[in-house]
């Protein structure tokens, strides 16, 4: 017996688009990545997610040598609801920081906050360019709502408007709980390499809705520490 094939197939090139998408309307995309390198021609799908509207079905009405025309034709999904989970990182060394952004995107995180502490040593971030792998790893993961990315605030800042109701899951290399995520609106705060000053510690354990919590007897990178923490509250308190 013939099957039809499922309608779009799973694998088509999934591209984010930064304008409002609806039916009938025309997009046009840089060419270099659907045209030059996946070589897709006039009449081949695509997926266009806008992080306003949802996911849409497109189809390529002209190609260009250096731009591309689709025609948006009928939404696939909603734009997703993600885990109420925040991530807060000291800025760590290019290459480590992308990395992070690039995996707490697939791990589902709604809002990434760098934060300035005594002993971040970066103190210039380029905020597009972590944008950019943000985007990337959600084309690439079937996301189709981005993370926000946050400018980055001072610790001492960030904990003095500290919103009531959301739960601070502090990681401190110097010890605490095992992390066991409760459910709720949450967040994680993970220190540069350096690790938090006794001050910052203290300031931070001060607050009501701060959780100190260890994350196992070895001291991890910074990177790793926000990934395994970002995977054990998915596992238990977000959607896995
Ligand atoms: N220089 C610090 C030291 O030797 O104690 C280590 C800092 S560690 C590289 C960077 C951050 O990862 C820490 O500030 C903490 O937030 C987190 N981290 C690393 N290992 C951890 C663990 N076992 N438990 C909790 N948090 C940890």
């Amino acid at each position: 017996m013939v099957s039809t094939p499922a309608w779009p197939p799973k694998s088509l090139p999934r591209l984010f688009v930064d304008q409002p998408l609806a039916a009938g309307i025309g997009v046009e995309v840089d060419g270099t990545y659907l045209g030059a390198v996946l070589r897709l021609r006039p009449g081949d799908a695509v997926k266009l997610f806008d992080d306003r509207t949802g996911e849409w079905l497109a189809q390529i009405a002209e190609a260009g040598r250096k731009r591309l025309t689709l025609i948006v034709e009928e939404r696939l999904r909603e734009r997703e609801a993600v885990p109420d989970l925040w991530l807060l990182f000291a800025p760590i060394k290019r290459g480590r920081i992308d990395w992070l952004v690039e995996k707490a995107t697939e791990l589902g995180v709604a809002r990434l906050v760098p934060v300035v502490t005594r002993r971040t040593i970066v103190d210039r971030l380029n905020l597009d360019r972590l944008r950019a792998h943000a985007i990337e790893a959600a084309e690439q993961c079937e996301r189709n709502a981005l993370p926000e990315l946050a400018e980055p605030r001072k610790l001492d800042a960030l904990l003095k408007a500290w919103p009531e109701a959301r739960t601070l899951y502090f990681a401190d290399e110097a010890g605490g709980a095992p992390f066991a995520p409760a459910p709720g609106p949450a967040a994680i705060l993970i220190g540069p390499e350096g690790g938090f000053t006794d001050e910052e510690r203290a300031a931070i354990r001060a607050l009501p809705q701060a959780r100190p919590v260890s994350l196992g007897p070895r001291i991890l990178r910074a990177d790793t520490a926000a990934l395994a923490a970002v995977s054990l509250w998915m596992g238990s308190a977000g959607d896995w």
